[in-house]
């Protein structure tokens, strides 16, 4: 299996990869040799998305090894990922704006035989390009596409296939092991136009050819010479950053983990003690249409692994109860404590949850990690402006951990 479901899997990847990430990363980090081939770069984000390990993990091992200076092109990457989710954290309205436009693109395959022809081709890698067909079934086949394929499938998509840019995004979401809400919408509209307004990425046929390694070399004719911007309303104005909620201590507590936390950790260090315990996935809720078995299992197969890790530290366990309400109602508990999901489907269940233990006077406790806190409310604008901030998150984790 190309991405085992376990942290240990994520651990031993880390090490391998930390005497890479320094100048090696940055010089070849945007060469995409191909399945069995992506050594270049670290396929963490299946284990990064679902917290199996987390960010600050990754970039404590990288500066264990390396200055901040000769690891910065890859800290930077890895605050990409922060900095899309505190964007998202800041503007929620976006996610749901981008639920009815995948909603609105599925109406159109319905009604526009065509377009439904084009898409079906696109998403079987069936089209007239071939890079595009072989990212196509590389997504599909192993659950992971390199950076550079992702930027210019999705070009590919928006400017030479002209297809509905939700839609592609879409695929993306039923298909990656890394899926997520803010990275995958935040990085789609960015490549449309919509993200950063009138700037595009164009997907050139020089530039795939000199880092697939001539493994592709589309003709000019075959890709859009111009990528004019998608039309899109303004971004809403900057919301309010999440806070982190409190337990109670003596409280008869159950805890909740969601697919966006798999280390409960930080939680449990700090004297939580669950009487009992249930794991949830929502990744079936990444999409409209069914999502890549491939990926339930992945989420799902992570949680076990999750649970069986901290084990005798949770209580009685119980995997995926069909209805949370009555699970936390059967446990006696009289607070429930999460990790914060950020926006997005496992957010979306913890929210109808918490509308349900209303009822019951039972309150629903989100418990955000202190870097999230620090880093979220910086993603006002664009990145170059949240990565000037970098230096002193990257100091305040080191004091984090001192404090802890
Ligand atoms: C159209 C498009 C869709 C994308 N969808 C997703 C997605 O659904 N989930 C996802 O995790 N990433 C997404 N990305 C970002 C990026 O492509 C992947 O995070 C990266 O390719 C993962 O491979 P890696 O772990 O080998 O990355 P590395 O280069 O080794 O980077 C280390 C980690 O940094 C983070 N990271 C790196 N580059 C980015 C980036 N540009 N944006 C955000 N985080 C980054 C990831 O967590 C990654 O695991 C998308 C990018 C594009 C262009």
């Amino acid at each position: 299996m190309t991405f085992p479901p376990t942290r240990t899997a994520a651990l031993e990847r880390l090490s391998k990869f930390v005497p890479k990430s320094g100048r090696d990363y940055a010089a070849k980090r945007n060469f995409d040799l191909g399945p069995g081939r992506h050594d270049h770069v670290s396929t963490l984000s299946p284990y990064l998305r679902h917290r199996l390990i987390t960010e600050r993990e990754v970039v404590e091992a990288v500066l264990g090894r390396y200055s901040l200076s000769s690891a910065e092109k890859f800290v930077q990457e890895v605050y990409w990922r922060t900095y899309w989710k505190g964007w998202l954290e800041l503007r929620p309205s976006i996610w749901m704006d981008y639920r009815t436009d995948v909603k609105a693109g599925l109406n159109r395959l319905q009604t526009e035989s065509g377009l439904r022809a084009e898409f079906d081709a696109a998403c079987a890698g069936e089209t007239d390009i071939e890079c595009f067909n072989f990212w196509a079934q590389e997504l599909v086949n192993t659950g992971y596409l390199h950076n550079h394929a992702r930027m210019w499938f999705a070009s590919i998509w928006v400017f030479t296939l002209r297809l509905p840019w939700a839609l592609g995004a879409d695929f993306f979401l039923r298909h990656l092991l890394d899926g997520d809400p803010a990275s995958n919408t935040l990085s789609w509209r960015w490549i449309a136009g919509m993200q950063t307004k009138g700037k595009t990425y164009l997907a050139r046929p020089s530039n795939i050819a000199k880092f697939t390694d001539g493994r592709f070399q589309p003709s000019g004719r075959e890709l859009a010479s111009d990528a004019p911007a998608l039309d899109s309303p303004d971004n809403p104005p900057v919301g309010e950053p999440p806070y982190s909620d409190h337990w109670t201590a003596n409280l008869p507590t159950a805890l909740l983990i969601s697919e966006d936390d798999m280390s409960p950790g930080f939680m449990l260090d700090r004297g939580l003690k669950p009487q009992a315990t249930a794991s949830f996935s929502a990744a079936s809720d990444r999409s409209p249409l069914v999502v890549s078995p491939r990926v339930t299992e992945f989420t799902e197969a992570a949680l076990d692994d999750c649970t069986a890790r901290y084990g005798d530290r949770l209580g009685n366990i119980t995997k995926s109860p069909e209805d949370l309400l009555a699970w936390v109602r059967d446990t006696g508990a009289e607070q429930v404590v999460t990790a914060y999901a950020p926006t997005g489907p496992a957010q979306e269940r913890l929210d109808t949850l918490e509308r349900q233990l209303k009822d019951h006077n039972i309150p629903l406790i989100r418990i955000l990690r202190d870097e999230d806190s620090a880093a979220w409310p910086y993603a006002t604008h664009g990145f170059f402006k949240f990565k000037e901030k970098i230096p002193k998150l990257v100091g305040e984790l080191k004091g984090l951990r001192a404090a802890s």
